[in-house]
């Protein structure tokens, strides 16, 4: 990147990106409606016991203080006081999510349609964009030395052979894969388990941050497998984007335990922060969020838009839509967000 300095926002690259991307196109209606009805059905079956659920501070900055945001489905959301970030507390714990992951038919649904159904669209829209922007910061911003690439729990095998085709890095792990990378990639990948993932250059996690029980945990533990100077590049939703802020609890698909976790950008550089780690970019290149609200105000008549937002859509032309979007994208506004970091200590 360019001449940066280290978690100051003001300087870090801000993209703004154009693709013609469609929600339905990487999140088709008719599977995301039945992931959301499988997922808040087995979500009151595998955490109905309150012993399952325990009081968490803000997974961005570590704050106690919160005030209660809304409820959705039985799980409470918190605003942190501090940061800014919205958060489910109490929260399942750690053990009752991984055994939620592994045995529940949302979580085998996901696997089943989710990834391979909208391959092409996501390889198309997403995965390309995701592999050229690690292999320019790596480049740019990298350390050269350590030339192994990691995805962690991957859910996007396409992701390897996206990357395997800029040549940047020696070797592909794939660490405890969600969809196995065996016979959906042409690349040449290695399924490793987390222990066995160390010195890497590159480590990648997309849209599982929001998920995590403990998001710094997860960070760390991703920094443990980089190498100094080594690059942990993530995806997630951010409560600071224009869709979530407008749409707030109505939001369609934001549940739980998808979505524990929706950090600020403020209580993300916290997080990359308070881990050991620096920021190299925090950015919202998020296409959708004008999209988004539209049609979640046309699904929902219980939706009231401010004025001016309905203004904007029900009056306004193309080019206005396209212009306010690359608006939210620069100045951090939109709810997709992506982080690249760096690993400064052992
Ligand atoms: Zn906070």
């Amino acid at each position: 990147m360019q001449q940066q300095t280290p978690n100051s926002p003001r300087l870090m690259k801000r993209v703004v990106v154009s693709s013609g991307l469609r929600e339905a196109d990487i999140r088709p209606p008719a599977l995301m409606s039945e992931f959301k009805r499988l997922s808040v059905h087995d979500a009151a079956e595998y955490f109905r016991d309150p012993a399952s659920r325990v009081e968490t501070a803000c997974p961005a900055c570590d704050g106690a203080d919160r005030d209660p945001a809304f409820d959705k489905y039985g799980f409470q959301y918190n605003r942190c006081r501090a940061c800014g970030s919205v958060f489910v507390s109490p929260r399942p714990t750690a053990e009752a999510l991984e055994n939620y992951y592994t045995h529940s038919n949302a979580s085998r649904f996901r696997v089943e349609h989710f990834s391979r159904d909208t391959a092409k669209a996501r390889r198309y829209h997403l995965l390309s964009s995701h592999a050229s922007w690690m292999c320019q910061a790596y480049d740019e911003a990298g350390n050269r030395e350590a030339r192994v690439y990691a995805d962690l729990y991957t859910h996007s095998p396409l992701i390897f052979d996206e990357v395997h085709a800029l040549g940047v890095f020696d070797t592909l792990y794939s660490v405890d894969p969600i969809l196995s990378p065996q016979g959906e990639t042409q690349a040449p990948v290695r399924v490793v388990a987390e222990s066995a993932a160390r010195g890497l250059g590159a480590v990648s996690a997309f849209e599982k941050m929001e998920h995590q029980f403990a998001p710094a945990a997860f960070l760390r533990a991703a920094a443990a497998m980089l190498a100094p100077g080594g690059l942990f590049f993530f995806t997630t939703r951010t409560i600071s984007g224009f869709d979530l802020q407008v749409l707030w609890d109505k939001t369609p698909y934001i549940f739980a335990p998808e979505h524990l976790n929706l950090m600020s950008i403020e209580g993300l550089g916290q997080l990359v922060a308070r881990c050991g780690m620096e920021l190299i970019e925090l950015s919202t290149p998020g296409q959708l969020d004008l999209q988004l609200v539209e049609h979640a105000a046309r699904q929902d008549p219980s939706i009231e838009l401010p004025a001016f937002v309905r203004y904007l859509i029900e009056e306004r032309d193309a080019l206005a839509h396209e212009d306010f979007q690359a608006f939210l994208q620069k100045h951090r506004l939109s709810s997709h967000v992506r982080v690249a970091a760096r690993k400064t200590k052992e």
